[in-house]
């Protein structure tokens, strides 16, 4: 059977990567078939990504390029990608090679055996304290909230069988958490392990914000259950006022002490502050959530795409 394998890079602002990327790719994919085609997807580059591709491009056609017209971000050029693939079975990974080429040969293997999805599981994660403390802290959150069934340390590496490229595009919404997309689609799938190395050459593209948003849409976008605490803490916290206004009004009455204060002495100052501050920030925190749902039904309910293609290079019929 002649196999062709895809493999999607997404790409910005990584001429630097670029060179030792595919020459790791493709001493990785030879290893399985020379069928093969690489599609990098410049998602709005500014350096010379590029012109760096498309020189590549001209001296093997199986270099192909997807140019989107700006930036739309990692999870956007993933979809640019697969909307471009033409493999029986698609790879994904990123340019800096954090994620190793090296595991195609496993992973290919584990797709004959019939698995739709091989994903990578990170062992163990390199990187800051405080990055290293906020991702584990935020997989737990996604996994408490989410009723997904991967429960591993869940990245983007991976390879997926065309019918899943087919089940990803099918899927029209806008605001997109892939990893978390391609474990909704189900299908036999199947996790690696590896170590996920620190990025070699340049800087990684997620600051601060990009990492915040894409954790949000992680959470927000397979779970409704913040909605759930919201009113589960509201109904508590209001079962509990009425208990504390049936005290009071108790004390009132009858005048006796409790912690050393008489209702007719209370200067109360301090726990009226106390409230207004706690309360009044966990209506804030409430409201702020409400509307994040909000407003990703909003940007649901614009209709447009999530990229544009500005042009293609070496792929044929698409544009
Ligand atoms: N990337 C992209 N568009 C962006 C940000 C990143 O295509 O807006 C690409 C980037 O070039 C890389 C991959 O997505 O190939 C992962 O980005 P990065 O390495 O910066 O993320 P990290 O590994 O730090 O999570
Ligand atoms: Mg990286």
């Amino acid at each position: 059977m002649n196999i062709s394998l895809s493999v999607i890079v997404p790409c910005f602002n990584e001429s630097e990567n670029i060179d030792n990327c595919l020459k790791k790719l493709k001493e990785n994919l030879i290893k399985i078939t020379e069928n093969f085609e690489i599609i990098f997807v410049d998602d709005g580059s500014i350096d010379n990504t590029f012109s760096k591709l498309f020189s590549l491009s001209k001296i093997d056609e199986r270099i192909k390029i997807v140019k989107l017209s700006r930036n739309f971000g990692h999870q956007n050029a993933i979809y640019a990608g697969l909307q471009n693939v033409s493999g029986d079975c698609v790879f994904l990974i990123d340019a800096d090679l954090q994620d190793p080429p090296e595991l195609f040969p496993e992973m290919f293997k584990k797709w004959k055996d019939g698995y739709k999805v091989v994903y990578g599981v990170r062992k163990k994660r390199q990187g800051t304290l405080f990055k290293i403390i906020a991702y584990k802290l935020y997989h737990k959150i996604f996994n408490s909230l989410s009723n997904l069934k991967n429960k591993n340390d869940l990245v983007d590496f991976c390879l997926m069988d065309v019918s899943i490229v087919k089940q990803l595009l099918n899927l029209k919404e806008k605001n997109i958490y892939f990893r978390g997309l391609r474990s909704w689609i189900g299908f036999k799938q199947i996790g690696i392990e590896y170590d996920r190395i620190d990025r070699k050459v340049g800087i990684s593209k997620y600051n601060i914000f990009n990492l915040y948003n894409l954790a949000l849409n992680g959470i927000l976008n397979f779970s409704s259950k913040p909605l759930t605490l919201i009113l589960f803490s509201g109904i508590i916290i209001f079962v509990l006022s009425i208990l504390i206004i049936i005290f009071y009004f108790f004390q009132k009455i009858f005048n006796f002490e409790f912690l050393g204060v008489i209702p007719e002495q209370v200067p109360g100052f301090y726990t009226i502050i106390i409230f207004i501050l706690l309360f009044g920030s966990f209506n804030l925190i409430c409201l702020g959530l409400i509307g994040e749902y909000i407003g990703r039904l909003y940007e649901e309910s614009k209709s447009r795409p999530k990229y544009i293609i500005e042009k293609t290079f070496n792929i044929n019929d698409k544009k």
